[in-house]
């Protein structure tokens, strides 16, 4: 059974648009004044707000959150030989990055609930790789997988105990937390994405990579302007062109004025969510679990079916009401075709078993009450 339909949005960035209209005119009529559209005064002070925001000491503003992962693994020196463990459960630049730099993927399996990677799971695949004695271990990348973190005190005990680099994508989960800081001082290196579906999301690509380190900073900054020295035409390293556009800087000062009342909001929908939901019984739908001690951007919630059939009904009786929903991810990494030639073969039934049960309500800050009702309703009568 499905109610009468009332098109929610899943993503509202026009609504979000007409709230900071006249922010957003006047930050981009400065940079349409001034015209140094590469590295002009917003991307600074972007990177100086976004520091401050989670106490990093430095930020360096990248052209997205693909570049910021690759200039990381460049400054560590990741490349071929090296074995990077990461989470099947994860979107695909996790695992492409390594590939890129001709390294090796080594997939790790998630949490049930959480779906953040599995600590005792990643240490065994360690172990494993560093018994078959082919490839080096050299970083480990915690994903903070949708706005929630990963879990950081045992990653850095791993990675501290067997000297790899401690990598924490944070694409999705800028403005998430744990233990009340803020995400971007938990690893080495952190890497988040400005793509405009993001918690923090600009008008087109961006990324940033935020670090407590000096050295590292300067050579971040070094491999987005092509490895250049201190003067532009010294050369001394292999770079990219892989800075944040001084536009996009522009739109996410606009938008980080708003973005704790977003993450607010954010949070006041989940809740709802979680207090209407758990009408159904954790039999028929189980709800996104919070991670001890964090705190979530909420960048997707995520519910969990029995199985792949009362999954995609579910999803096709929420559309007939006007209810669009998104599976991340319907594939985990190591299956899909561009992958599987270089997984090693061990089994990851979690992420696996979570490709078939997963499904993302609409969650952004512009939902109002009435869309978060019609939700809960329409999943309630679906079941
Ligand atoms: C979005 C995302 C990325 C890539 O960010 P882009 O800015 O799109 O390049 C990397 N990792 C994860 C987990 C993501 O969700």
């Amino acid at each position: 059974m499905s109610l009468p339909p009332r098109p929610v949005a899943f993503l509202d960035l026009k609504a979000q648009q007409a709230r900071i209209a006249p922010a957003l005119r006047s930050r981009l009529e400065a940079v349409l004044g001034h015209c140094q559209f590469v590295l002009g005064p917003e991307v600074a002070e972007l990177e100086a707000r976004l520091a401050a925001f989670c106490g990093a000491a430095h930020c360096v503003g990248l052209s997205s959150g693909t570049d910021a992962l690759q200039i990381a693994m460049m400054a560590a020196g990741i490349g071929p030989g090296c074995a990077v463990f990461l989470p099947a459960f994860t979107y695909t630049a996790t695992a492409e990055v390594p590939l890129v730099l001709g390294a090796t993927p080594v997939f790790v399996d998630v949490d049930p609930r959480t779906f953040q990677i599995d600590p005792v799971h990643l240490q065994a695949r360690i172990e494993a790789v560093r018994r078959e004695n082919r490839l080096r271990p050299a970083a480990i990348v915690g994903v903070d997988l949708f706005g929630q973190p990963a879990p950081w005190p045992e990653l850095r005990r791993i990675a501290g105990d067997a000297g790899l680099f401690l990598l924490d994508d944070c694409a999705q989960s800028f403005g998430g937390s744990l233990g009340g800081a803020r995400l971007g001082r938990e690893a080495d290196a952190t890497a988040i994405s400005f793509f405009p579906s993001k918690p923090l999301g600009g008008y087109g690509d961006g990324g940033a990579l935020l670090t407590d380190d000096a050295d590292r900073a300067r050579l971040y900054r070094s491999l987005r302007s092509h490895g250049e020295g201190e003067t532009r035409y010294e050369v001394l390293r292999t770079g990219m062109n892989g800075r944040l556009d001084t536009l996009q800087a522009a739109v996410l000062l606009a938008k980080l004025d708003v973005f704790e009342r977003e993450l607010a909001r954010r949070e006041e929908i989940a809740c709802a969510y979680d207090s209407g939901l758990a009408a159904a019984g954790a039999d028929r739908l189980l709800l996104p679990q919070r991670v001890p001690g964090g705190g979530s951007a909420w960048a997707v919630y995520a519910v969990l079916l029995p199985g792949p059939d009362a999954r995609d009904a579910l999803q096709a009786a929420l559309r007939a009401s006007g209810v669009p929903t998104a599976i991340y991810y319907p594939r985990p990494l190591h299956l899909q075709p561009a992958y599987r030639p270089h997984h090693d073969g061990a089994p990851l039934p979690v992420s696996e078993a979570l490709s078939g049960r997963i499904l993302a309500l609409p969650m952004h800050p512009e939902l109002d009450a009435a869309d978060v009702r019609h939700v809960v309703d329409s999943v309630l009568a679906s079941l």
